[in-house]
């Protein structure tokens, strides 16, 4: 996020100070963009051997395009960096049948966290025991199929859910594999991070308000709770391990806590997630190598400096495994100057989808990254803005941002590391059918998930869904 930065001086159009103009602006920058994609000698932007105009013609626009050679080689970057840890893949960043084979083909354990992701999971055949459950309300519906089906560990957030996971594993006879979500107080947002924030927050059992020794206790006493470790989550869109050396001090200690206490060390540790990419040239993300340096280092450091043997490790990476492998690609379909004042002009640019395809600039002032990506263009760059079709002033999927002068009208436009809490998080805004997400690979396209209809949308619908358009 770049929200509010100062602005170029000398502009006639305002733009960011970050945002530099590209000396080519056909050329692609490289860790925005996933493995495969080129821009051909035609000047047309390919992934996985499909121009994107030739894509854009097989399955309509907007879509989303996921580069399978990219994910697969992430989730093994991932593993191989963090080999003797566990990585759960975290299926809420995007979570799809054939993205769930993908992780378990490359060895990844699962992270769900409602119904519905649990569900996928387990109908494309993802082993139940290397999947973790999460979620800060969990229905008794949502547990009891996680325990029929034998889910590999529940991450209980409150007390409430320990006497409703005690209840049902008494109704059905079993017993549950859990962890103790923890609260660390420490706050990690992109560039920064606060070891001191305040725990005014939903989810876990706070380790300084001593909530979180008083469940370790409760779960370690129940006959129906088999309990694993302790489980911190401190962020997203992190770019370095400050953040995590805190909550791995915090839950450690308490890791000692629990030990002077029981005579026991707790078995496992998990660190979350929230692993960084980069979705502008301004965005310098740690590699997993890096990354895995650096955690190992700390937990080293933080188990001597408590006495501890060192737990069984897991991280639980969405974003950084599936942000980069996706694009998203959208159809021009207004280009529009807009007076701003003081003698600045803003170019609009208005494709055929928006925040109901990604949500992320709206809700978050996310920043992202574009480019004109159905041809080359000789014409000088001029900063622009990519906003979608919705009926909100804030409807922009890319605030700032060099694309050619001459885009037009049936103009092809390509966002990177759109992979990630895009679909995963699309709506139906003003009635707009979700678009596709199709995988490409060796130059074939494959349907992951089918663009909705208006059919399916009206299907809902008690009064229309059998009617007739009048003339139609
Ligand atoms: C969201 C979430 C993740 C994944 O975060 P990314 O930013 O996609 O890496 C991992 N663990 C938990 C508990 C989460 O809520």
């Amino acid at each position: 996020m770049h929200v509010a930065g100062a602005l170029h001086a000398d502009a006639t159009t305002p733009a960011p100070v970050w945002l530099t103009r590209p000396e080519d602006v056909n050329s692609l920058t490289a860790k925005l963009w996933s493995e495969t994609v080129t821009r051909g000698e035609d000047g047309v932007i390919s992934v996985g051997g499909i121009r994107l105009t030739d894509l854009a013609e097989q399955v309509g626009t907007p879509a989303y395009v996921i580069d399978e050679v990219d994910f697969r080689s992430r989730a093994h970057d991932w593993r191989e960096a963090f080999a003797g840890w566990t990585v759960y893949y975290a299926g809420k960043s995007f979570l799809c049948g054939t993205v769930a084979r993908w992780a378990a083909e490359q060895g990844l354990n699962l992270d769900v966290c409602s119904l519905g992701e649990l569900t996928v999971a387990l109908r494309a055949g993802f082993d139940p025991a290397r999947i973790g459950m999460h979620g800060n309300n969990k229905s008794e519906a949502e547990l009891r199929l996680a325990l029929e089906r034998g889910v590999g560990r529940i991450i209980v957030d409150s007390s409430d859910e320990i006497t409703r996971l005690e209840n049902l594993c008494a109704e059905l006879d079993t017993t549950a594999r859990v962890m103790i979500r923890v609260t660390t107080g420490v706050e990690a947002h992109t560039h920064e991070y606060i070891a001191t924030a305040h725990e005014d927050q939903k989810f876990g059992f706070s380790i300084a308000g001593g909530q979180a020794l008083v469940g370790l206790f409760r779960c370690h006493h129940s006959p129906r709770l088999q309990l694993l470790g302790v489980h911190s989550h401190i962020g997203s869109q992190i770019f370095d391990t400050n953040g995590f050396e805190v909550a791995a001090r915090r839950t450690l200690k308490l890791f000692s806590q629990f030990k002077e206490a029981t005579g026991l060390e707790l078995a496992e540790l998990d660190l979350g997630g929230g692993f960084g990419i980069a979705y502008t040239k301004e965005d310098t993300p740690a590699t997993p190598n890096e990354l895995a340096r650096g955690l190992r280092d700390i937990v080293e450091h933080e188990c001597r400096g408590f006495g501890l043997n060192a737990p069984a490790i897991s991280i639980e990476p969405g974003r950084a495994i599936v942000g980069p492998s996706g694009l998203a690609l959208y159809r021009v379909g207004t280009v529009k100057p807009v007076d701003v004042g003081n003698g600045m002009n803003r170019r609009y640019i208005s494709v055929d989808g928006g925040m109901s395809d990604n949500i992320r600039p709206a809700l978050y002032a996310a920043e992202y990254s574009a480019a004109l990506a159905s041809r080359s263009s000789a014409a000088e760059p001029v900063v622009s803005r990519v906003v979608g079709l919705h009926c909100e002033g804030g409807d922009i999927l890319v605030r700032d941002e060099f694309l050619p002068g001459d885009v037009a009208i049936g103009d092809l436009i390509a966002v990177p590391a759109a992979g990630a809490y895009s679909r995963s998080m699309a709506s139906n805004y003003n009635h707009t059918p979700r678009p596709p997400v199709v995988s490409v690979r060796d130059g074939k396209v494959r349907t992951m998930l089918r663009r909705e209809t208006l059919d399916d949308l009206l299907a809902l619908d008690a009064e229309v869904s059998e009617n007739e358009e009048p003339n139609g």
